[in-house]
């Protein structure tokens, strides 16, 4: 018995097709693709008809031209291997003024998409007024070998956010910027600003846009409560083992230095093999952990064990759930836990059997 990570092909595929609906994608495959396996998410992404995919490194970048000769392949961190990007056809993003005066000439026959900062101060061109003297520079650009200009996008970061104006006015900010650019007469093969919160809240893709960007919903997680649940459906499923069931009286501390002390007499803890080694978060483990289709809250988190406080029905070999899609990663995002993307991340996959089923 080991504590298993597997994920269900069938329902990750069809929960792609109903993120996706009639809107072009640009699959975000980042880290790993959620850590849902990079192979694994672009063949199921290109069985949904998804052609654009999107990645923070230039590696990734890379096998997926090797997973999707055809495919668009968008770099959303910019990197100094000009040569690779020449290579294997990748686009990039334009992040600053400085990195466009420094790298003018290295950036030959790569195809650029011009970056926004917004509110997200992360990267980006500052303003229109830079926008256009980039624009305005590569007309000027009398150079045969010149970069390409493919792309504009923008990235939101408060998409997610409900209780602020943030989100409305980097909104209003960017569809300012790309009316402005259009109206100016520019033209971009690929504008695309919105993640799956976005996405979601627009009920679909921005006018003028050619794709949203989106990550998590096409991995199974909602980007905020009030998507309903059947909208974006978990193929993940999480899972240890009850190695045995013990019996501990009031009073009775139980795990490594007073975890949990006993409340009351004849209490039943499940000794169970999974553990933040594992990559259960101790946030998640304030909650609860699924055992024959009912809850029953987790006591203490060690590293490859934990104590879940169980009834008479609960013996050993009985399969414990933290994930699946009937106790979801986002309903603990909601609940405080961490962002979607922070427990998925926290996934030990040396330590977890990865099983595709
Ligand atoms: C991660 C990321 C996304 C996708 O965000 P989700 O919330 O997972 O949909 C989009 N754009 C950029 C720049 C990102 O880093």
């Amino acid at each position: 018995m080991t504590a298993i990570w597997s994920v269900d092909t069938e329902k990750f595929y069809e929960n792609a097709v109903n993120v996706a609906q009639d809107n072009q994608l640009m699959a975000v495959v980042k880290n790993n693709a959620y850590h849902y396996g990079l192979e694994f998410a672009v063949q199921q992404f290109k069985k949904v008809g998804i052609q654009t995919f999107s990645t923070t490194s230039l590696r990734e970048a890379i096998r997926i031209r090797k997973l999707a000769p055809d495919a668009t392949i968008f770099l959303m961190n910019a990197v100094y291997e000009f040569d690779k990007l020449r290579a294997y056809h990748i686009q990039m993003t334009l992040p600053s003024l400085d990195f466009y005066y420094e790298h003018v000439e290295d950036l030959y026959d790569i195809q650029v998409h011009l970056e926004y900062e917004n509110l997200l101060h992360r990267s980006g061109l500052k303003s229109i007024a830079e926008m256009r003297e980039v624009l305005i520079h590569h007309v000027q650009n009398k150079n045969e070998q010149r970069m390409i200009i493919t792309g504009l996008w923008t990235h939101f970061g408060y998409a997610d956010e409900f209780d602020v104006p943030d989100y409305e006015i980097e909104r209003k900010a960017w569809l300012d910027l790309v009316d402005t650019l259009l109206t100016d007469g520019y033209q971009f093969d690929l504008i695309h600003a919105q993640n799956s919160a976005s996405y979601y809240r627009e009920d679909g893709v921005f006018p003028h846009h050619t794709h949203a960007r989106v990550g998590i919903a096409l991995y199974g997680s909602r980007p905020y409560s009030d998507v309903e649940e059947t909208e974006i459906k978990q193929s993940l499923t999480v899972k240890g083992n009850v190695i045995q069931v013990r019996e501990v009286n009031q009073g009775d501390y139980c795990g490594y230095s007073f975890a949990y002390e006993a409340t009351q007499d004849e209490t039943r803890l499940a000794v169970v093999d999974v553990g933040y080694g594992d990559g259960i978060l101790k946030s998640r483990a304030q909650h609860e952990a699924l055992i024959n289709g009912k809850r029953y809250p987790i006591r203490a988190l060690m590293m490859s064990h934990m104590f879940v406080e169980v009834d008479s029905n609960v013996r050993a070999q009985d399969e414990v759930i933290l994930y699946n899609n009937d106790i979801r990663v986002d309903e603990f995002t909601f609940k405080g836990v961490g962002a979607n993307s922070e427990q998925l991340s926290a996934m030990n996959h040396d330590s977890l059997i990865k099983e595709y089923r």
